[in-house]
């Protein structure tokens, strides 16, 4: 039975602990789940009561409004789009589920990486080969190990086929450069790999970012993935949407992945049609609203990772969303002297001690040795709507008192794990 062999998802089963701690009055600071924190946009949310009627199924891969607005929202990015190949779905994940299960070979995965497509694949029957990731950014397998590790899958009997990549990353927050990706095209290039590239955060780059990703690089064999849950934080309404590439292999990615849709989530909801054909058009709102919260993200991931690199640790530098990797090796000796020897008793040791709940870098398939993590800052910005649209607002959210308090605690707690 397949519900055994899938436990629930581990961003999902940390937030549940960590709501139900908090219901129980235990003081927690929630950096565990990947959700923007900010309030959904009053015109957002009257174009859905506007749209509330549109009760009839639409068409699987979506309704032509949506589609035909997703379209302009890739060729504003420099990506010639036609509607026609563009599939909408509740939510990047089900996408991303269905193009795994819907084209052939084993699925390549930087180590660490978010933690459903590992998951996906195994409920797809298919095996994973997992790469480390460079010093320099997440997101990507490191090009000077792809090679060997695809040709010890070869040799394993595996049939390595799609390449899966996060653009920019999570669980890291970094944005691999122009010089790797080109590395790992060509190599992907070479052995025949499709490119799925995961670009859901691609709108929160702090910088916006010169992208000539996989699409422009290997353009006949790169399908992108993105939503809306994170940019317009919108995580709750399930929008997702795809581009296929305008080449034979993407006519029939395409046709299969709406196949799979058509079984498992026949479309995305008829109000959210409407809903993503009014963002992806970007109004002015829209755009304020994304620049806004990448102001704020990158406030407060830079401030915590800058704490953190003072105590001691070590961390990459975020360039996009609000999401920090830190690795706690140079601690080490002082930690296992607390009998914290792995990425989950760490975890573990920061939410009983510390009340800082995040998740071990093992669920991203990191080795469960390192001492690594990922901490979600997004959850700092309130616990309010008024306190989120606040820290949204503020020319300063650092100062913000419950901002403050939060990263003052986060402060005392690296300096107790600094020993
Ligand atoms: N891809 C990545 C890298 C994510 O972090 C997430 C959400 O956490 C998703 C995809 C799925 O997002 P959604 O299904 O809300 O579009």
């Amino acid at each position: 039975m397949i519900a055994d062999a899938v436990p629930l998802s581990p961003t999902l089963a940390l937030n549940e602990d960590l709501e139900a701690r908090r219901a129980a009055g235990q003081p927690v600071l929630h950096l565990g789940f990947g959700e923007a924190g900010l309030p959904a946009l009053p015109g957002l949310t009257r174009a859905l009561r506007r749209a509330a009627p549109r009760n009839r199924y639409a068409p699987v891969a979506g309704s032509a409004e949506a589609r035909g607005a997703a379209a302009g929202w890739f060729r504003r990015r420099d990506l010639p789009t036609d509607a026609a190949q563009v599939v909408l779905a509740p939510g990047s994940k089900p996408l991303l589920y269905a193009v795994i299960a819907a084209l052939p070979g084993a699925v390549v995965l930087p180590r660490p990486s978010w933690v459903s497509y590992a998951a996906q694949a195994a409920l797809a029957g298919k095996a994973v080969v997992g790469v480390p990731v460079p010093a320099a950014a997440g997101g990507v397998p490191d090009p000077d190990l792809l090679p060997d590790a695809l040709a010890r899958a070869r040799r394993a009997g595996q049939r390595p086929g799609i390449l899966l990549l996060t653009l920019p990353d999570n669980p890291t927050g970094t944005l691999a450069g122009p010089g790797l990706l080109s590395r790992i095209c060509a190599i992907a290039g070479e052995h025949d790999l499709v490119v799925v590239c995961d670009e859901i955060y691609r709108d929160l780059c702090y910088e916006w970012p010169d992208f000539r990703g996989p699409a422009h690089l290997l353009p006949e064999r790169t399908i992108v993935t993105s939503g809306l849950s994170k940019s317009v934080a919108l995580g709750g309404w399930r929008i997702g949407f795809a581009r296929f590439p305008s080449s034979t292999f993407g006519d029939d990615a395409r046709r299969r992945v709406v196949g799979v849709a058509s079984e498992v989530w026949s479309s995305m909801a008829g109000p959210m049609q409407d809903v993503a054909a009014h963002v992806l058009a970007e109004p002015p709102e829209v755009v304020d609203h994304v620049e806004a919260s990448r102001r704020l993200h990158r406030t407060v991931a830079r401030a915590v990772h800058d704490d953190l690199l003072a105590a001691g640790a070590r961390c990459r530098t975020p360039d996009a969303a609000f999401y920090l990797y830190p690795d706690l090796a140079p601690w080490r000796d002082g930690l296992a002297r607390l009998g914290v020897t792995t990425g989950a008793v760490l975890a573990r040791h920061l939410l009983d001690r510390h009340g800082v709940g995040v998740l071990p870098g093992g669920s991203f398939g990191d080795d469960p040795a390192a001492l690594r993590f990922r901490a979600a800052t997004s959850l700092l910005y309130g616990r309010t709507d008024d306190q989120r649209w606040a820290a949204l607002r503020s020319p300063d959210p650092l100062a913000l008192p419950w901002i403050a308090e939060a990263l003052a605690t986060l402060r005392a707690t690296w300096a107790a794990l600094a020993g």
